[in-house]
């Protein structure tokens, strides 16, 4: 019999489990609910990313929906508000999906809740953004 041991390494900020330290590195590096996330989409577009507590404080505080699931006042006055405060984040973080993705994540605002947001929608246009003016760059 061969046992064999291994390590594992879990993201200290959301519940990704791998088997790789170094892979785990860059995760928490990105993670988007860590604090003191580097974004990586931001990376490919300006380089810059905008700190979280700024785009946090653009979003309304959710503890009272979540002192009370059951409320359906709550919900939608929480619905109401987040969407009030999308423009805003939008233009904070020149509507990057990841940006705006981690900024929910960690308002504890759930994600699905935000209906003019959908995240694999808007980063595929990105991609394919970042891809055109590659090749503009490349010259066609
Ligand atoms: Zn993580
Ligand atoms: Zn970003």
């Amino acid at each position: 019999m061969r046992i064999k041991k291994v390590n594992r390494y879990w993201c200290d900020f959301c519940n990704l489990g791998m088997l790789s330290a170094g892979g785990m590195r860059n995760h928490e590096k990105h993670c988007t609910k860590n604090p003191d996330r580097a974004c990586k989409v931001c990376s490919l577009i300006c380089g810059y990313t905008v700190p979280m507590n700024e785009l946090i404080a653009i979003l309304p505080s959710s503890a009272a929906y979540h002192a009370d699931y059951a409320n359906n006042d709550l919900y939608r006055k929480l619905y109401v508000e987040t969407e009030e405060a999308m423009p805003k984040l939008r233009e904070a973080t020149d509507n990057c999906p990841a940006c705006i993705m981690a900024a929910l994540r960690q308002a504890n605002i759930p994600v699905p809740m935000v209906e003019s947001f959908n995240f694999t929608t808007e980063m595929k246009t990105i991609f394919k953004e970042v891809a055109e003016e590659a090749r503009s760059w490349r010259g066609g």
